[in-house]
């Protein structure tokens, strides 16, 4: 899968998904990511890329024109590639729909995900009409950009892809996936500080563990997202 960020802040998305097991899926071919800087296609000859809202309003804008043109070119190289199937265009904004499991799992079936990462007050809403299929937010809260918004919906689609992580079967029994909260986990040493992994876990008896996961499970939710119940 490919992943093209508009950004203003290339080197944040790199970075991030340049690290860890993102980093090692790009290397290993499981799927690309591209910031594609936001200011490189701006007409105004003092490359400024915002200006103030019509009607007043606190802070800037971020204009049409440089996201549209820089979308434009993005689709261009997408038309002219060998994976051009399946190709969605995202604003992260806190005014969309929160990102779900399910949403992302949806989404792991395209070849292309363009992704729009707003910042200052936000972007000039014909922008998001002429090139957006959907708004995504990443919880009811406001970030001062969408790089981390951004960066959070790529890792959390690019798990669900083939090869990216070590067990495929991984992700179907986590948290929210499998319906639940997960069970709590422990390795080694079995006592610390004086609390003890739980004897059951020690025993090697499967259906005995299961059982408790299961319990421990359930006992979790209930708690922490009754909602889930
Ligand atoms: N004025 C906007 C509003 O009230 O809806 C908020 C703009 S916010 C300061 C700047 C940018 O950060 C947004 O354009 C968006 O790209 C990103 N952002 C902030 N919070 C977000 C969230 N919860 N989910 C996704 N993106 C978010």
């Amino acid at each position: 899968m490919n992943f093209h960020i508009l950004t203003l802040f290339p080197d944040l998305i790199t970075t991030i998904c340049g690290t860890s097991i993102i980093g090692r899926a790009q290397e290993a071919g499981h799927l690309a990511v591209t910031a594609h800087n936001i200011r490189d296609y701006t007409a105004d000859k003092h490359r400024r890329v915002d200006d103030t809202p019509y009607g007043g309003g606190e802070g800037m804008l971020l204009s049409v024109q440089p996201i549209y043109d820089c979308h434009r070119a993005i689709i261009d190289s997408i038309n002219q590639s060998s994976q051009r199937r399946g190709r969605h265009t995202i604003y992260m904004s806190p005014t969309g729909k929160v990102l779900t499991q399910q949403r992302a799992t949806e989404l792991s079936q395209m070849d292309n995900l363009v992704i729009l990462c707003g910042h200052y007050e936000g972007v000039d809403r014909r922008a998001v009409e002429l090139i957006c299929d959907e708004e995504i937010s990443v919880g009811d809260y406001v970030l001062t950009g969408g790089e981390l918004p951004a960066c959070l919906l790529i890792d959390c689609v690019a798990r669900l892809l083939p090869g990216v992580l070590a067990s495929e079967a991984g992700h179907q029994v986590e948290s929210i996936a499998s319906g639940m909260l997960e069970y709590p986990q422990y390795t080694r040493p079995a006592e610390f500080m004086s609390l003890s992994v739980p004897q059951v876990l020690l025993e090697g008896n499967h259906a005995d563990i299961e059982k408790w996961r299961y319990r421990a499970a359930l006992e979790l939710t209930k708690r922490n997202r009754p909602d889930l119940v």
